[in-house]
């Protein structure tokens, strides 16, 4: 996080207002020169030629002498010409002073939201701190940051963006006491600086909720409607510093807040957090599992691995589910759960995405025709317009029909963007791919959703399923997504099977597809190939694939579901 910056005023306003002076000063200093002499000579004239001029006009004398009145005429022009330009001078300096404070506010303001900026926050934050000591209060610092902002900007465009930025400023500008500072220190990042009584922090805490209240408030902005959480950092001035050990200023404060705001995006968002010592090494460690990742990407450490998928009534083997692993040679084998959110947060799940499945059909090749692969696919996967292009890409390239091919995607999917998620589903089953809803229950999808979006499967979430066996509630919940699988015409995969007692019991209730840790443990190409083998499961060494053709028809495969066919080349 950059430090605060110095306020800078506007260097090119007063460089210009610099030169404009510097070449009139000389003409004002003769003019002034002059005029004082004009005056001078005025009284010293003045006097006379008046005096003439009255005797004269009283018949008591000729007037006055005419080369002294000429002189008196040209020192009343030369004062009418030293008044004007006083006058022209007065109202450039006003005019200067205006520029001038608009050029500061220009600088120290968010052009957007009317907010102070990233520059202006500190050194008022500073003085903030030094009036607060000097009362006996200390100074809170508040870092604020939208939730998700990111792909409300990208789903609902930039004006809305802009106009929810503004909107969120308002909010937050409401319920700050008085005497506090806010400032947008850019993109969806806010900062409040408030002073309180050291012995009631309670204040803050109260005032963090009540942001947080304010800014979640339904909100309608253009084609926008929903919902902005959001995520705050806090810290006081009164702490201990332990970044740098030194005395607390603003830059300090800014960098705890952020770091206490970074950790309470991680904790689940929409909340607040006092920022603690222990959080400063837990960044350090996920930016040192950043550089790694990106390392893992470049060097190919993703690799694919495979869960077995069972037709629970025949026991038969049916395909497998490719759940992705980080060989990491410094952090040994790293779960999914670690590093795919940290790949969606840094922009880096579609390539990561890409290479495993790639490896994935090339793995699932040297399998017998009927099996197939389900792949998971992130939320941000399905809002990359090219998504399914680069899907056909790779089946075409490793010549694997579309139609073993199953897409697992998650009920957070459905969330946002459900029109642009409808045509993606739609585009992909086109070419024959398989579209099943994963982890269903745990989210939010809602029946009109279910009935409106192609799905080919649900596959229960493993919570009810692992449970089930002595959990009644669980139970009832399999038995009723059992009946809506039946309504919509969707077969059901049971997901997190790991007793017999729990196998038993699906298979009285339905004819399922199951999974779980009873079959086996998620395991690599090799070791799948190695039992393929030894069940005369892998595809006969023929003659070199033809490749898929044009008309959209497949071949090869036997799903045994009802799903349109097509081919990769159809789109490719
Ligand atoms: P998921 O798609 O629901 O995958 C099933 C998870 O349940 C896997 O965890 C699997 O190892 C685990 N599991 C399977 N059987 C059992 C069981 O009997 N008991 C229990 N307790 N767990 C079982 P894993 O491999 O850690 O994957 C976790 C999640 O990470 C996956 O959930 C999936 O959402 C995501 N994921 C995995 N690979 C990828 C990927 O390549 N791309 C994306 N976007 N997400 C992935
Ligand atoms: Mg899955
Ligand atoms: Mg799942």
């Amino acid at each position: 996080m950059a430090g605060i910056d110095k306020p800078r005023p506007d260097r090119t306003a007063r460089a210009l207002a610099g030169k404009v002076r510097g070449r009139h000063g000389e003409r004002d200093l003769l003019l002034l020169g002059v005029t004082a002499a004009a005056t001078i000579l005025f009284v010293g004239n003045g006097g006379t030629v008046l005096g003439g001029i009255v005797a004269s006009a009283a018949g008591l004398g000729m007037g006055p002498d005419r080369l002294l009145t000429n002189a008196l005429l040209l020192n009343i022009a030369l004062l009418i010409l030293g008044w004007r330009r006083h006058e022209q001078l007065s109202r450039e300096v006003r005019e200067h002073r205006l520029a001038e404070e608009q050029a500061r506010l220009l600088a120290e303001t968010d052009a957007l939201t009317g907010c102070l900026n990233r520059r202006s926050i500190g050194p008022l934050t500073d003085r903030l701190i030094a009036e607060a000591q000097a009362r006996g209060e200390v100074t809170t610092f508040i870092m604020i940051d939208l939730d998700n902002f990111k792909q409300i900007n990208d789903f609902n465009g930039h004006a809305v963006g802009d106009q929810l930025l503004v909107e969120c400023a308002r909010r937050i500008g409401e319920v700050l006491p008085a005497g506090s500072l806010l400032a947008r220190l850019g993109g969806d990042e806010f900062a409040c600086v408030v002073s309180i009584d050291p012995h009631r922090p309670e204040i803050v805490d109260g005032l963090a909720e009540r942001i947080i209240r304010a800014v979640s408030a339904p909100v309608r902005v253009g084609e926008f409607r929903g919902q902005v959480t959001v995520s705050l950092g806090l810290t006081r001035s009164d702490c201990r510093n332990q970044l740098n050990h030194g005395p607390i200023d603003a830059a300090t404060l800014l960098h705890m807040a952020d770091i206490a705001m970074y950790q309470a995006k991680k904790n689940g968002r929409n909340r607040h957090l006092w920022f603690e010592g222990t959080m400063e090494s837990e960044i350090r460690y996920r930016s040192e599992l950043e550089s790694a990742l990106r390392r893992g990407i470049t060097q190919g450490e993703f690799v694919p691995y495979y869960e077995q998928q069972i037709d629970l009534r025949t026991g038969e083997l049916t395909g497998f589910e490719m759940l992705a692993r980080w060989n990491s040679p410094q952090l040994g084998l790293v779960g999914p759960e670690v590093f795919i959110p940290i790949a969606e947060e840094i922009g880096l799940i579609g390539e990561l995405s890409e290479q495993v499945i790639a490896q994935a059909l090339r793995d699932a090749r040297e399998w017998a025709p009927q099996l197939t692969l389900s792949v998971n696919i992130s939320p941000i996967q399905l809002r990359d317009p090219w998504f399914a292009q680069k899907l056909l890409k790779l089946l075409v390239e490793a010549n694997f029909p579309p139609s073993r091919l199953d897409i697992e995607i998650t009920e957070t999917c459905l969330h946002q963007n459900i029109s642009g998620v409808h045509t993606l589903i739609t585009s992909l089953k086109n070419q024959g791919i398989g579209i099943s809803l994963d982890d269903f229950g745990t989210g939010y999808s809602s029946l009109s959703q279910l009935k409106s979006l192609p799905f080919d499967r649900i596959k229960i979430d493993r919570s009810f399923i692992t449970t089930m066996a002595n959990d009644a509630e669980s139970e009832t919940i399999v038995h009723t997504i059992k009946s809506l699988g039946e309504g919509f015409g969707l077969p059901i995969t049971a997901e997190g099977i790991e007793s017999r007692e729990v196998l038993e019991k699906l298979q009285k209730i339905g004819n399922f597809k199951g999974q779980g840790y009873l079959y086996g443990r998620p395991v690599p190409a090799d070791m799948v190939n190695a039992m393929l083998a030894q069940r005369d499961l892998m595809a006969a060494p023929a003659a070199p694939a033809p490749p898929p053709s044009p008309d959209g028809e497949t071949r090869g495969e036997n799903r045994g579901e009802n799903r349109d066919r097509g081919d990769a080349t159809a789109a490719a």
